[in-house]
């Protein structure tokens, strides 16, 4: 990667602003937090209910890809665990259905895995692996990693799209620039180790139409973390005040996303959020 040299210290960029807060707010883990803001409603109902539907093998497969991938950076050089890991990881999760075969599906991990694995490899000759997989504060980022050539800080995130038109890809890479999970990653591993993250970066594999794996580089700087924390510091003086009783407030804006219609549109627009009527289209959490 081309580094630029290294910012100035996150302490030193006056990123939290102690006037605008009378005590610094909780911080709540990063996927919670993005539900937070996508709607209140939707990270309090997605806790409870999940809409009934087919299954989908996306989460599996992400699942698996990712397990043969901790394995590999845990055991730098060992591939043959890291195949286990994923097989396994695959058999544990599938659920019998018509459309996707598990042999299929092995395959299709398979091809991935074949690729992600190459990458990985690279990583292990030019960086030194710092984390994998492990807890940072309330998060818990996939690889942690210092350049050889240069002691910059990394954090790598792994994403695995079953599928991805070529004419997308831009577009989705571009998305990760701004994207809250990895600005949280960026500020809580410059806390913890107490130097500036350099990079976070993203390792997409892509599973069709054409098997691919990607590892595209995000500058950090120390402004945009400071920049990015005093959104994140609002939003968790909010889950904050739900966490101690205020009611969640809905956001009409995301129930139409870029995916179409939220997933709990039909409980928040059909249903009043009634649970007993809501059981005819979702299932509670935890009852299964
Ligand atoms: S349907 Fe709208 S109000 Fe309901 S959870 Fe989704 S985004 Fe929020």
């Amino acid at each position: 990667m081309d580094m630029p040299p290294a910012t100035e210290g996150l302490r030193e960029s006056a990123w939290i602003q102690p006037m605008t807060l009378a005590h610094e707010p909780p911080v709540f883990p990063p996927r919670e937090t993005q539900d937070w803001l996508r709607c209140p409603v939707y990270r309090d109902l997605s806790k409870k209910w999940e809409p009934r539907g087919p299954w989908e093998p996306n989460r599996a497969l992400g699942t698996a890809i990712a397990k043969g991938l901790e394995v590999y950076f845990k055991n730098p050089g060992a591939d043959g665990p890291a195949w286990t890991a994923c097989e396994q990881s695959l058999e544990s999760e599938y659920v019998e259905q018509p459309a996707w075969t598990l042999e299929g599906l092995k395959k299709l991990a398979a091809r991935g895995l074949k690729l992600a694995l190459e990458q990985a490899a690279t990583i292990v000759a030019t960086e030194h692996i710092l984390l994998v997989e492990e807890p940072v504060g309330e998060c818990r980022p996939d690889l942690v990693t210092r350049s050889k050539a240069d002691g910059q800080l990394i954090v790598t995130d792994g994403k695995v799209s079953l599928n991805l038109d070529p004419r997308w890809q831009d577009k989705r890479l571009g998305e990760y620039d701004s994207d809250f999970q990895f600005w949280h990653y960026a500020w809580r591993v410059g806390e913890h180790f107490g130097e500036p993250v350099a990079w976070t970066r993203l390792q997409l594999t892509v599973l069709s139409p054409k098997t691919r794996s990607l590892l595209v580089p995000y500058r950090v700087t120390s402004k945009r973390v400071s920049f990015w924390l005093q959104g994140a510091q609002q939003a968790w003086e909010g889950m904050e005040r739900e966490r101690q009783g205020a009611p969640p407030a809905p956001n009409f804006m995301s129930c139409h996303g870029r995916y179409g219609r939220c997933p709990m549109y039909d409980a928040c627009h059909v249903l009043d959020r009634d649970p007993k009527a809501m059981k005819a289209l979702y299932t509670q959490r935890g009852s299964v």
